[in-house]
């Protein structure tokens, strides 16, 4: 199978690694080279370190890299059986990209978004083809993380729908079926959950490290939220967040205002260097 990636960032990357690992052919696409340096060097770092783990052989780690090419052009799509786009969490920008895919892409061509939020049915309107239109909602880290929801937009077909939840078996994964609400499930449950630990900040509660230590000691969970807000970053959790308040007119949905004046400081988590902690 040929698939493209759209988007060489945290999840784009992951996503490459896991088809070329799956023996697809993949090509890793974003709008600069800079990107897409940065995207394989994530790829090759990861690999590498299951080498030196000894859970991979350099001859394993070789034939993945094989599977991968990069590059900024779109028009690489025309021969792809498959498409998954992990570009920025804007409408706008994943609608653009659809509307050139549609007319780039052989008839067959499905076309997926591991947007964490949009509306599917809405990224599919801006194609003449909503049938092959799909939500392939991955987890981060994608080599790691089993999940994947899977999001019919209105017109999805059964036949899209099926050819997705065996690809998704054959990398790997764990495919679970989701409507087309706002945040799906995966984030219509925890972006709440993160939002108030970033109030409890906002508001004093404790510090960040010590509502991280609640949710992880008192909660066991493997990650604080504000922690993990920093793994996503915080410019997605605010678009998600923004996705639900709009989507579902509810005010329990609405993003702290601490959250807000983070992604206008630039200070975006981990990806940046700065969010809740600071990272080198
Ligand atoms: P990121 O900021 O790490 O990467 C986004 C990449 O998209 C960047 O490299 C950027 O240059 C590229 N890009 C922007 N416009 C583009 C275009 N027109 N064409 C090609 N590339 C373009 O973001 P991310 O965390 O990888 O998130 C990507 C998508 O995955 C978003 O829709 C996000 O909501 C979704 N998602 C994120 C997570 C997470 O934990 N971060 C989890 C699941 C889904």
């Amino acid at each position: 199978m040929k698939v493209m990636v759209i988007g060489a960032g945290q999840m784009g990357s992951g996503i490459a690694q896991v088809c070329a690992q799956a023996g697809y052919e993949t090509y890793l696409n974003d709008i600069a080279p800079e990107f897409i340096e940065k995207g394989m060097k994530g790829i090759e770092k990861n690999l590498d370190k299951l080498v030196q783990k000894g859970k991979m052989t350099e001859e394993r780690k070789a034939e993945i890299l094989a599977c991968l090419k990069a590059g900024e052009s779109l028009e690489a799509a025309a021969d792809c059986d498959l498409v998954i786009e992990a570009a920025v969490e804007n409408m706008k920008i994943k609608q653009d990209i659809f509307a050139r895919l549609d007319s780039i892409c052989k008839e067959s061509t499905i076309l997926a978004t591991n947007t964490s939020s949009l509306p599917i049915t809405e990224i599919a309107a801006a194609t003449k083809r909503p049938e092959k239109v799909i939500g392939m909602h991955f987890m981060q880290p994608v080599p790691v993380m089993t999940l994947v929801e899977i999001i019919r937009g209105i017109a999805t077909s059964d036949e899209t729908y099926k050819f997705i939840e065996d690809a998704t078996k054959e990398i790997g994964k764990f495919p679970v079926e989701v409507r087309d609400v706002p945040g799906f499930i995966s984030n219509r449950v925890l972006q709440i959950m993160i939002n108030e630990a970033i109030y409890c900040v906002y508001e004093g509660v404790a510090t960040p490290e010590g509502i991280d230590e609640v949710m992880k000691r008192g909660m066991n969970h493997p990650m604080g939220p504000l922690a993990l807000a920093d793994f996503i970053g915080l410019d997605t959790v605010l678009a998600i967040m923004q996705t639900m308040h709009e989507g579902y007119a509810d005010s329990k949905y609405r993003p702290c205002p601490l959250l807000r004046q983070y992604v206008k400081a630039g200070w975006l988590g981990r990806k940046s260097g700065k969010g809740f902690y600071t990272y080198n």
